[in-house]
């Protein structure tokens, strides 16, 4: 059997299939094939196979994020999407662009940087363009062009029955099939494999400042960030970094700050110099300290926490715009002598933070449930969206949801076989 439909897998997707090795496994749990597709069809062609045998597959991006999510209960095949990466169509003069699931958010960049053009999806640690909409991953220009579901305007993915659908299209303004779109961004693989991805873009603004302050402690962080959130500078971004240790808002000089807070104003030059010297003055007056212009953003600016401490725990924390202080304090609490040390970076002002958590696997796994117990003061979850085995086999990594009968219902619907990442979402969806 296992001989037959490693011809079948071979024939549909023009030989591109190899057996799997110990590289090729998913948080420990390692597949039989690795299948490389070149089009949408050969990709519907192998989720056929996977259908009628009742093997489960998982795609893989470039790797980036794939141990997000929880591990997979089962594992058959792994679709590598790094020949769907074809740049199909830059409609510059509608901002709009569409490309394969696979190509590289740094391609897309440069694809559309040419032209003046960005995609307000950043997220810290890159990878592809189907990666980042399969996990809503963002980053600091979330603030001012929308989480990764409000840029994503169009998809072409297979259901898990191996049948191709569409959904939206290249215009913006379409809205037939665009709940689908939504729907699939940030279910990480559970509820169809994503081939192609429609986006809409944004001119990059010519002149670009960042403002930069220490934070004292807790309140000034959240006094700062709220100031400038609510003001009418419209900043591009507001990020917040909160190493853990106390430093300067350089991240080397120890000046005994809490962190720093940095917020990018774009504009036309002259104007976003001017919203920069209002930035600065609004700073100074809300909390923050040692103000600096540049027309470069921090080093930390953007960057992946994660990266910076090798084999950390990774948190997604979520809170309202006022929850920035009480956030920081029950992290500052729930560290405080427990031997953990939480490394905070993220956007104060979209309410999505990262944090990475070093410490024994009994102390890290008490500081998460320590924090969901706080969150109500900060109205936010607690998600661990990486951790060491031992970490992941002591806490829960989703918490509590809601809505997770309606979530299941969905997953029933769109793959009731459970062949599409089993195991990898929220409640083992
Ligand atoms: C089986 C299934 C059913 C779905 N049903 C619906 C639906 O009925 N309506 C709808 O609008 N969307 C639904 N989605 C889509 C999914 O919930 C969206 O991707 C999510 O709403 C995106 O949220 P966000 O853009 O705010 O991303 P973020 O807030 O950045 O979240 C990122 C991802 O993590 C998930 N997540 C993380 N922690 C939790 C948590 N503790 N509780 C719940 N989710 C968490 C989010 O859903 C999302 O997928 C469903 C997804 C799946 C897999």
């Amino acid at each position: 059997m296992t001989t037959q439909v490693s011809d079948d897998l071979l024939r549909a997707c023009d030989g591109r299939v190899e057996p799997a090795g110990d590289g090729d496994a998913v948080l420990g749990t390692r597949p039989r094939w690795v299948a490389s597709p070149g089009s949408t069809e050969q990709a519907a062609a192998l989720v056929q196979i996977a259908a009628r045998d009742g093997l489960a597959v998982t795609a893989r991006g470039s790797r980036t994020k794939l141990r997000w999510g929880g591990r997979p209960e089962r594992l058959d095949l792994v679709v590598d999407t790094s020949r769907l990466d074809a740049l199909v169509e830059h409609a510059a003069g509608d901002l709009v662009y569409i490309a394969g699931a696979g190509r590289s958010l740094a391609q897309v960049q440069e694809d559309v940087g040419g032209a003046g053009q960005r995609l307000g999806i950043d997220p810290p640690t890159g990878g592809s363009l189907g990666g980042a909409v399969a996990t809503a991953a963002s980053g600091p220009l979330r603030l001012h062009h929308g989480a990764v579901r409000d840029l994503v305007i169009g998809m072409t993915l297979v259901r898990a029955d191996g049948v191709v659908a569409h959904s939206g299209g290249k215009v913006v303004k379409n809205v037939a099939g665009y709940d689908l779109a939504k729907l699939l961004t940030g279910s990480f693989g559970t509820l169809g494999l994503v081939t192609q991805v429609a986006v809409r873009l944004h001119p990059v603004p010519q002149g670009r400042r960042w403002v930069t302050a220490s934070v004292a402690d807790e309140a000034a962080a959240g006094t700062a960030a709220l100031a400038v959130a609510h003001s009418q500078l419209v900043p591009s971004a507001v990020e917040l970094e909160v190493p853990g240790s106390r430093r300067g808002a350089g991240g080397g000089d120890p000046t005994g700050a809490l962190g720093a807070l940095s917020v990018l104003v774009e504009g036309h030059p002259d104007g976003a110099a001017e919203s920069a010297r209002r930035v600065a003055d609004l700073l100074a007056a809300s909390g923050g300290e040692d103000v600096q212009v540049g027309e470069e953003p921090p080093s930390w600016w953007g960057g992946d926490v994660a990266a910076d401490h090798d084999g950390c725990t990774l948190l997604r924390v979520t809170h309202v715009l006022t929850g920035v202080t009480p956030l920081l304090r029950a992290l500052s609490e729930a560290t405080s002598g427990a031997g953990v040390r939480a490394h905070l970076r993220g956007s104060p002002a979209v309410g999505v933070e990262h944090v990475a958590l070093e410490g024994d696997t009994d102390a890290v796994a008490a500081l998460v449930q320590r924090l969901r117990v706080a969150s109500g003061g900060f109205d936010g979850q607690v998600v661990v969206l990486d951790g060491p085995d031992d970490v992941r086999d002591r806490v829960d990594l989703w918490g509590p949801v809601q809505a997770l009968g309606l979530m299941r219902a969905v997953k029933d619907r769109f793959d009731p076989g459970r062949l599409l990442s089993p195991g990898r979402f929220v409640g083992g969806i």
